[in-house]
């Protein structure tokens, strides 16, 4: 498989460190808030990596962490008058809803920041060993980036420029030796939550936990770290900067780095309105069709985000869905002919050329578009079998698990259906049986309302509430 490296900025062969194992890494979301398009889509594209490189009989180890400690964290958690473990369990919670229902299959490992902190501690101590760390009294500990020779190989910045840079970060390196030297550790303010460490009681920069969870989890050296473009500097480049001064080997041989999702602005504020984070999105949408659509371009080139496009998308879903609800229903239904008809060959024929041509297309570099191609294409040629009905079962029946397969690979749900219930539905109707439970009639009633408006009613079964669409 051919992947696009950041570090190299070409093209290159996938080779893993050892044979059939992969080590990737992904930078997850900082739990303050519910995530929106933006954020999504790594989470989709790499676990469509991860599902791809299953897919070829790779034994795949995924870390993707949760930063549940920063000043978004604090500031946040002061706003709503709750601790920020009390924030981070709620958006953990409610990622969750959002990440499963975008079919994301759960990474094997993901940590959190303040679960680290003795992988973090111990990482400062071994840069300040190899001479890499210097304290600013009343402040942090920090990184000299000066004593990093090859600092900037990935984002291509170098210290000049950095020096150049001029505007926010001027004002702001009193006291650095270097503009970009970096917090890794952040004495306590009054207020914060902090842990004790050997240079004082403080909280961990960002960059240094992914360093931290990446040796913690997956070794000195990984083969693959993922995440959005808009992290390559400084984020990514003090991840490398950090883990090679502590460990004294090479980081990650493979930076993978997605494009982001442009929004038509003055058509998303007329008509839309506030319309950014997937929950809001699955009140128009539902979470199969935003997956579908994150797909339908290539990683590294931006998406554009409008109505219209995510209309296109549902189109083309449900054009995979009916076709496989048309296909189950003749195979179920003994539809098929029972030896080799008319349309057998042909069908046999595009049914290989499509696995060949999706292969060949997510070996380079992740091209979901073109495979999404490739799927449409075998559809078509089953609608033409369903179509002419003098196909065999046994043919139709290997086009039937074609589709699923490939399907499965993209995390594309061909069972979804346009009545699935959206998750503000379905946690609307949770509060309502608790409200009931806790004999607040009133907000339960007051919830059945909303969701009537909502175009939902619920029906009290023996079995549980029954939603309905109205
Ligand atoms: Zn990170």
């Amino acid at each position: 498989m051919k992947l696009y490296n950041t570090l190299s900025r070409t093209k290159e062969e996938f080779r893993p460190m050892v044979e059939g194992k992969v080590k990737m890494y992904a930078c997850g979301p900082t739990v303050y808030n519910y995530f929106h398009l933006g954020n999504a889509r790594p989470f989709v594209t790499f676990d469509t990596l991860r599902r791809y490189f299953e897919y070829r009989g790779y034994d795949v180890t995924f870390v993707q962490n949760f930063t549940d400690i920063d000043d978004k964290m604090i500031n946040r958690a002061n706003e709503e008058g709750i601790t920020v473990k009390e924030l981070a369990d709620r958006f953990i919670a409610e990622y969750y809803v959002d990440a499963d229902g975008l079919n994301c299959k759960r990474p094997h490992i993901q940590p959190r920041a303040t679960e680290t902190i003795d992988a973090i501690i111990d990482m400062i101590k071994a840069m300040e060993a190899n001479g890499y760390t210097y304290v600013i009294d009343g402040d942090g500990v920090y990184f000299d980036v000066s004593k990093k020779a090859d600092y900037g190989k990935l984002s291509h910045y170098n210290l000049e420029d950095l020096q150049a840079g001029g505007g926010e970060r001027k004002a702001n390196y009193e006291g650095k030796k270097n503009p970009g030297d970096f917090a890794v550790w952040k004495f306590k303010k009054e207020g914060e939550p902090f842990w004790e460490s050997p240079w004082g009681d403080g909280r961990p920069g960002w960059h240094i936990e992914c360093s931290a969870m990446n040796k913690k989890f997956l070794g000195d050296t990984i083969d693959i770290h993922c995440g959005g473009k808009d992290l390559i500097f400084p984020h990514h480049e003090n991840e490398i900067a950090q883990s090679e001064a502590a460990n004294g080997c090479p980081f990650c041989n493979y930076w993978v780095h997605n494009a982001f999702v442009n929004v038509d602005g003055e058509k998303m504020s007329k008509s839309l309105g506030n319309f950014f984070t997937i929950r809001d999105i699955t009140e128009h949408f539902p979470y199969a069709v935003i997956r579908f659509f994150i797909l339908s371009g290539h990683y590294r080139k931006p998406i554009n985000f409008s109505d219209k496009d995510l209309t296109a998308s549902q189109t083309g879903l449900d054009r995979i869905v009916t076709c496989y609800k048309n296909l189950k229903f003749v195979l179920d239904n003994n539809g098929a002919t029972a030896d080799k008809g008319a349309g057998d060959d042909a069908l046999t024929d595009a049914v290989k050329t499509a696995r060949d041509s999706f292969i060949e297309h997510m070996d380079d570099d992740l091209n979901t578009a073109d495979a999404i191609t490739d799927i449409f294409n075998l559809v078509k040629a089953i609608n033409t079998a369903v179509a002419d009905k003098d196909t065999s079962a046994a043919t139709l029946g290997t086009a039937r698990s074609t589709l699923e397969e490939l399907s499965d690979v993209l995390g594309i749900d061909i069972n979804y259906s346009e009545d699935q219930v959206p998750a503000e539905i379905i946690s609307l109707v949770e509060e309502r049986t608790q409200a009931k439970k806790e004999k607040n009639y009133a907000r339960a009633d007051e919830i059945r309302d909303i969701l009537k408006d909502k175009g939902y009613q619920v029906k009290d079964t023996p079995n549980g509430p029954q939603i309905e669409k109205i």
